[in-house]
């Protein structure tokens, strides 16, 4: 490898609206598209980085985009050594705060510091982190919201065919225990004992509620349990987790390695899940790696398969990839998948590309 040499010339962001394959009711929001945020950082070297935000709600690509221009134009000519630029970006946006849509800006614009970084070296993601390329467990994660439990378990059934997958994520939270345990039901009798289902309760019970179901899927077999309450109430959790078996998962709203560091002093769950775009891009991802292997903690991943796969291959504790097909339409090369695990792209960077033409069919205005 040669010396590399970058220096941030531009940044460009645009707007999509990508329909889902399948819609995703939760217990509490049901996503029908998925709005992106696609970042080009160019360089005087002709090298270009790239990645995707997830805006969440309608006018998050907005607030993210408009926060993208300013780190732009503190970051202008600098070189491009992400570690140095996570530090400036973020106090430059100090006192927009260290969470919410300020992190997500600086993470957008650290993994595309990144990517940049690797396309330079000519070599994937992983390479340039010292990883190699392994193929990495992956569950199915595109759909089994909130529907009838027949239609949970047809559901159930082709996301596993689709990539080959012996693990599924099921959303939990209906009104009533009785008709959770009929749809978890009906999707284990019909997927067979061997599939890994984690589930998901998105954040929407009480903590007295989350104990009780939680305890009531202890005799279900079921992989995790995720986010059963709101996010950010780390005491709740470790209630939760403290009396119920069935392992605890949180960790998608984590905003930066220091909140993860809080909920592992606080006990709050079994497993933990970073989620790019919130933990803090690959800088913050690398952080967190480290702190979930001095814990012995089982780090799986929250959406963006396409960057999470080539950060699970080098974190010592690499549990499950969440994989959501949600980008795919507007990449040139979608992630692959097969027998359940996903390949990482053998290209420099991350493998993220743009397909021009369906950019342009789901773009809209920022
Ligand atoms: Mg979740």
């Amino acid at each position: 490898m040669t010396d590399i040499r970058l220096a941030i010339r531009d940044i460009t962001v645009r707007s999509v609206l990508v329909p889902l394959a399948r819609p995703l009711a939760t217990r509490v929001v049901t996503i029908e598209q998925a709005p992106l945020l696609l970042l080009d950082l160019y360089t005087e070297e002709g090298v270009t980085g790239r990645t995707y935000l997830f805006g969440y709600t309608a006018r998050g690509s907005v607030h993210m985009a408009a926060l993208l221009h300013d780190i732009l134009a503190m970051t202008r000519g600098d070189r491009v050594a992400p570690v140095d630029l996570f530090a400036k970006a973020t106090k430059g946006l100090t006192l927009m705060g260290h969470q919410g849509l300020a992190a997500m800006a600086v993470s957008g614009f650290d993994v595309a510091c990144w990517d940049a970084l690797a396309r330079a070296a000519g070599v994937p993601l992983v390479t340039l982190l010292g990883g190699r390329q392994r193929p990495i467990l992956a569950y199915n994660s595109n759909g089994l919201g909130l529907i009838a439990p027949e239609a949970a378990a047809d559901q159930a059934q082709a996301l596993l065919a689709e990539g080959g997958f012996e693990a599924v994520k099921i959303r939990l939270g209906r009104a009533t225990l009785a008709e959770d345990l009929a749809a978890l039901r009906a999707v284990r009798k019909a997927v067979g004992d061997n599939v890994l289902l984690p589930c998901d309760f998105n954040q929407g019970l009480s903590v007295a509620e989350a104990v009780r179901r939680g305890r009531a899927l202890d005799g279900e077999g079921v992989h995790w349990i995720e986010e059963p309450i709101v996010y950010d109430d780390l005491e709740g959790c470790a209630k939760i987790a403290r009396e119920v078996a069935t392992p605890i998962q949180i960790g998608e709203n984590f905003y930066g390695p220091r909140a993860m560091a809080e909920a592992i002093a606080a006990r709050a769950a079994d497993y933990m899940m970073p989620d790019l775009e919130r933990i803090g891009g690959v800088t913050g991802w690398l952080r967190a790696a480290a702190l979930a292997e001095a814990a012995n903690i089982e780090l799986s991943s929250h959406i963006f398969p396409e960057v999470s796969c080539h950060l699970l291959a080098v974190t010592p504790t690499r549990h499950l990839l969440e994989y959501v097909d949600w980008a795919a339409p507007i990449l040139a090369d979608p992630l692959r998948v097969e027998n359940g695990q996903v390949e990482i792209p053998d290209v420099p960077g991350t493998g993220i590309a743009w397909n021009e033409d369906a950019v342009a069919k789901f773009a809209v205005e920022l």
